[in-house]
């Protein structure tokens, strides 16, 4: 049999590298635009980012970090940071970016797992680096990263080497090598809420398909003429990928440091012009405050992404009808680097009314190319698209880890007998026009006499009460129907909201069985580290609360 006819194209590894190179050739004097530690503004632009980059890569071979090696960093969005990415990754290493607001002993486990061989942090995360410093076992090199100037006159970590003065050591003459695109550039640990976080190691192709993926006008919708903040860390699943697709897109980015309080992030919005952010939904809850107390409007921010837990309808609709700002919802997670689906409406759904459009973008939306995705039952058959038939989420695509760092057994299952695809551990629906809505974490489900109540749906409804700042359902033991929804409410400060009142508010937005049993006012709702409500924690404190009645 003749050899079937290949494809006569060109067949360079998609690698990291290649984002940064494009980046500096063709947007090199498109502004980044950080918030230093330090306190001050640093501008420069792509042909800068990449030409240190380069430098630190040379610096990170003369310290002698072999191939594959893995370079950890404790620090916030900034451009050292970026040329970190580019830097580590570029060179045939491996970022890892930890998230520092974990538990210092999970930041340790994490950084043994991962075996760091170098540790880059910030100066705020000074105190906490020289605590870990016996329990860090791999790390070789620490690295501060700052100038000369801000250097400490000492510190408790021998050797503590400055950032600037490697890279400014270096001449630039350096390559980027090619390499194979199935080597790992980075790896994210998923924040483990439950037991030991476990590592999702993406690789080149992955990083760089899931940069063009997210840059398509159904997912961030992103150009060169954007300019972009992202709020979501740089440790926490990698901005989403951003850093990537600025460099791939060309835009001007704006990383805010560890600048977010609201006012902050305010002027940087205004100061910089931005038109696109990103960030968990408690992010915007700062913000929003803080512009609504002081009577201000935004010049020229058009469109947000809102992910990593569900985004409150009352949000978005202050969002979108107060502001002007386009929400655009997404979910995703570690594992799937981490876009899944966006919420960006159909030319069939926009023939049909407002309020039909106004609940499908309320909705997590739909996968782009790349993803796939089934809800299956209990016995992974898969359901039918049809906005009702709640089963657990399953998915399979480009950027959709196929097994964890260090785990031997493979978490993949099947749908409907066909094998390789990821268990998300959510629950949802997929209508007929392909829109996924989350209805639950399955631990989160809220399972009475046989039913499941939506925790998501509950505190949606609540949410939309004025007096409400953050509320969270969780489930309350109950000795007839297993489980009832309690609700947690944080008040707005000065609300004289009652729990009558606020069980009144449900009536009629929700089926009569399906209203909590019970509120507790209380003054915060503990977040994890990437700022979800932790109803692990909650569940905790109100294990033995008593529900009316009972
Ligand atoms: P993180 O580091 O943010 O905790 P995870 O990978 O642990 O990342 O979080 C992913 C989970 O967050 C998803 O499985 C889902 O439960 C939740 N999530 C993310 N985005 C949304 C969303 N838009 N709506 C509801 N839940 C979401």
């Amino acid at each position: 049999m003749a050899a079937p006819l290949m494809g006569q194209m060109m067949t360079d590894p998609l690698l990291v590298s290649s984002l940064i190179t494009h980046a500096a050739r063709h947007s090199g004097s498109t502004e980044i635009v950080s918030k230093r530690v330090e306190g001050d503004l640093h501008r420069y632009g792509w042909r800068d980012a990449e030409l240190r980059s380069r430098k630190l890569a040379q610096a990170l071979a003369r310290l002698g970090l072999q191939e594959g090696e893995r370079v950890a960093t404790l620090a916030w969005n900034g451009y050292r940071h970026l040329e970190i990415y580019y830097g580590v990754a570029g060179s045939g290493l491996v970022t890892h970016t930890i998230n520092p607001r974990l538990f210092p002993e999970q930041i340790a486990w994490i950084a043994n797992d991962a075996q760091d061989a170098a540790l880059f942090f910030e100066a705020t995360f000074l105190p906490l680096v020289e605590k870990l410093l016996p329990a860090l076992k791999s790390v070789r090199h620490f690295v501060l990263m700052t100038d000369r100037a801000h250097m400490p006159a000492q510190s408790a970590i021998p050797n503590l080497l400055c950032y600037d003065e490697l890279v400014e050591a270096e001449d630039g003459r350096y390559a980027w090598p090619t390499f194979d695109e199935n080597r790992a550039a980075c790896i994210c640990y998923t924040s483990g809420t439950t037991g030991n976080p476990k590592g999702a190691v993406y690789s080149h192709r992955s990083s760089v398909l899931h940069s063009m993926g997210a840059a398509m006008p159904d997912a961030m919708d992103c150009s060169s003429r954007d300019v972009v903040l992202p709020v979501v860390p740089m440790f926490h699943v990698n901005a989403w990928g951003i850093p990537y697709t600025a460099a791939l897109v060309g835009f001007k980015l704006v990383m805010p440091g560890p600048h977010l309080d609201g006012k902050s992030l305010y002027e940087l919005f205004e100061n910089e012009k931005v038109t696109f952010s990103a960030g968990v939904p408690t992010v915007w809850l700062g913000l929003l405050n803080y512009v609504k107390a002081n009577g201000l409007k935004f010049s020229t921010f058009k469109r947000t992404v809102i992910g990593g837990s569900a985004c409150p309808p009352a949000m978005m609709k202050t969002l979108q009808e107060d502001y002007g700002v386009e929400v655009i919802h997404a979910w995703g997670m570690t594992e799937m680097s981490p876009l899944g689906t966006l919420s960006k409406l159909t030319a069939r759904q926009l023939e049909r009314s407002p309020e039909e459009q106004r609940h499908a973008l309320e909705k997590q939306g739909k996968v782009i190319y790349g993803v796939d995705m089934a809800v299956v039952d209990d016995e992974g058959r898969e359901l039918p698209w049809d906005g009702d038939s709640a089963g657990n989420l399953l998915v399979r695509g480009h950027w959709v880890i196929d097994r964890y760092y260090n785990l031997e057994d493979s978490p993949l299952t099947t749908v409907d007998g066909r094998p390789g695809w990821f268990p998300t551990g959510d629950v949802g629906t997929i209508d007929a026009d392909g829109f996924l809505q989350i209805t639950d974490r399955s631990k989160d489900v809220i399972k009475s006499g046989g039913e499941w109540i939506s925790s998501i749906e509950l505190e949606n409804i609540a949410m939309a009460h004025p007096d409400v700042f953050e509320a969270a359902v969780i489930a309350a033991r109950h000795p007839k129907w297993d489980e009832r929804p309690l609700l947690v409410v944080v008040k707005k400060p000065d609300a004289a909201l009652t729990r009558e009142q606020m069980l009144a508010f449900f009536e009629g937005r929700i089926a009569k069985w399906q209203i909590p049993d019970d509120v507790v006012f209380t003054g915060e709702i503990p977040h994890t580290a990437t700022g979800k409500m932790m109803k692990l924690k909650l569940r905790e404190q109100f294990k033995d609360h008593k529900l009316p009645g009972i």
